[in-house]
C-alpha cells in the first residue's frame, strides 16, 4: 500500500480546545469544522470536541451530518443559506443560519417555522465582505423581530486579527454600532482569542488554533501551546545517488554541487502537497531534519539524504505535523498552513489515533 497518510491526534485536538478555553474563560466556545474541520474529518472531529458549547459549518450537507452523527449542540451555518428552499431543513435540524444580507431576511419573513429559529446577525464592521452595515442594521433587526425567530446573536469577523493592532478600528465600529442593543455578541477568531481579550464577549470561534497551527506569523503554535492535530507521513520510495552537476526532478532546478544521496518520498500535489514548496522546504526523515529539493510533482518529492544515517527505502518521512511545522512548511510555499490543511486530496488515508501524548 501507498505510504503516504494523514495522522489525526484527537487529543491533540482536545488539549488545543482547553489551551483556547483558558484565554476566554468567560467565553462560550465555538469549534469552527468548516472544510472538512480543516482537512481533518467532519464527524470524527465533531466527536472530540464534545465539549464545545457550539459547533460551526458552511453548508447545510455538513450541519446535517454533524446532527445525524449525534451533535445536539447548536450549529452555526457561517454563511446562513443560499435559497429559500434550505429553510425547512434548517428549522427540522434546529440550525443557527448567520443572516448576512437582506435578502436572506426577505427570505426569512415568507416563512413560518413550528418552533423559533436561532439566528446570527452579522455586522460588516470594515471588513467588507458580508454584513450589514450600521445604518442597515435597526431595520433589520425590526424586521426580524416580526420574523418566527428565536435567540439573535450579533457577530462580526475580523480582517487582520494576526496583525498588530489589527482589530482596533473594528472593534470600535462593532461598539458604536451596537451601542443601543443589547443582544449577545461574537467577535473573536483564533487569533483574537489567543491576543485581544477585548474582543472575547461571549463567544469566540475557534479554528486554525484548534487544529494546532499558529494564526500568527510572528509566533509559532508550539510556543503558544499548541498541539499539531495533523501529522503527514510517508516513506522513501528510491534512492537516488548523485554526482556533482546532476540535477532533480522536474525543470531540473535543483543541482547538485558534490555528489549526494537524494530520496524520492510518495507524497505530490495530487495529495495536496504544495507544489510551490521549494528546494529548502523543510522536511524529517527518520526523525532528522532535512530539505525539499528540487520541483515537487504530482505523486512524488524528492529530498536530501545528505545528513541522514544509514538512508534506506522504507524510511519514515514526515511531510508536516509534529516535527516540521505546517506553517512553516506553508510559509515556504507562500502561504498559510489553514490553505495546506484544508487541500488534502481524497487519495490521502486519513487515520485516527487518540493517544494523547
Ligand atoms: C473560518 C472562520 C473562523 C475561524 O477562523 P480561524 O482564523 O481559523 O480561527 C471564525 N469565524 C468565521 C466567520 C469564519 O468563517
Amino acid at each position: 500500500m501507498r505510504p503516504l497518510r494523514a495522522q489525526i491526534n484527537l487529543g491533540a485536538l482536545t488539549h488545543n480546545l482547553d489551551v483556547l478555553r483558558q484565554h476566554a474563560p468567560n467565553s462560550k466556545s465555538v469549534a469552527v469544522l468548516k472544510a472538512n474541520a480543516y482537512g481533518h474529518g467532519l464527524t470524527q472531529v465533531a466527536a472530540a470536541l464534545y465539549a464545545a458549547d457550539a459547533f460551526a459549518v458552511l453548508s447545510l450537507d455538513e450541519a446535517v451530518q454533524l446532527r445525524e452523527s449525534g451533535i445536539t449542540r447548536p450549529i452555526i451555518l457561517l454563511e446562513g443559506f443560499f435559497s429559500s428552499c434550505e429553510l425547512p431543513v434548517i428549522s427540522q435540524h434546529n440550525l443557527t443560519p448567520v443572516l448576512h444580507c437582506k435578502e436572506q431576511v426577505e427570505l426569512l419573513e415568507l416563512m413560518h417555522f413550528s418552533h423559533p429559529l436561532p439566528v446570527i446577525v452579522k455586522l460588516n464592521t470594515g471588513m467588507n465582505r458580508l454584513g450589514f452595515r450600521s445604518n442597515q442594521l435597526t431595520p433589520i433587526l425590526q424586521r426580524l423581530e416580526r420574523c418566527d425567530v428565536g435567540e439573535i446573536m450579533l457577530m462580526t469577523h475580523f480582517a487582520s486579527a494576526d496583525e498588530q493592532h489589527g482589530i482596533t478600528k473594528q472593534v470600535e465600529q462593532f461598539n458604536l454600532m451596537t451601542k443601543d442593543i443589547s443582544y449577545p455578541c461574537s467577535l473573536a477568531n483564533s487569533a483574537a482569542t489567543l491576543r485581544c481579550p477585548e474582543a472575547h464577549r461571549d463567544m469566540v470561534r475557534l479554528g486554525i488554533a484548534l487544529y494546532g497551527a499558529s494564526p500568527f506569523a510572528d509566533e509559532s503554535a508550539r510556543n503558544l501551546g499548541l498541539q499539531p492535530a495533523m501529522t503527514l507521513t510517508s516513506e522513501i520510495i528510491s534512492i537516488q545517488e548523485l554526482s556533482a552537476g546532476e540535477q532533480v526532478g522536474y525543470g531540473g532546478t535543483y543541482v547538485a554541487n558534490q555528489s549526494m544521496l537524494v530520496g524520492v518520498v510518495a507524497c505530490g500535489y495530487a495529495d495536496g502537497y504544495p507544489r510551490h514548496a521549494g528546494s529548502g522546504t523543510p522536511v524529517c526523515v527518520n526523525g532528522l531534519q532535512t530539505r525539499i529539493l528540487g520541483r515537487v510533482s504530482m505523486d512524488m518529492l524528492c529530498v536530501d539524504l545528505t545528513n541522514i544515517p544509514n538512508a534506506c527505502v522504507g524510511m519514515p518521512v514526515e511531510l508536516w505535523g509534529e516535527q516540521v511545522s505546517v506553517d512553516d512548511v506553508a510559509r515556504s510555499a507562500g502561504t498559510i498552513s489553514y490553505e495546506l490543511l484544508s487541500s488534502l486530496t481524497k487519495r490521502v488515508p486519513v487515520v485516527y489515533d487518540s493517544v494523547d501524548d
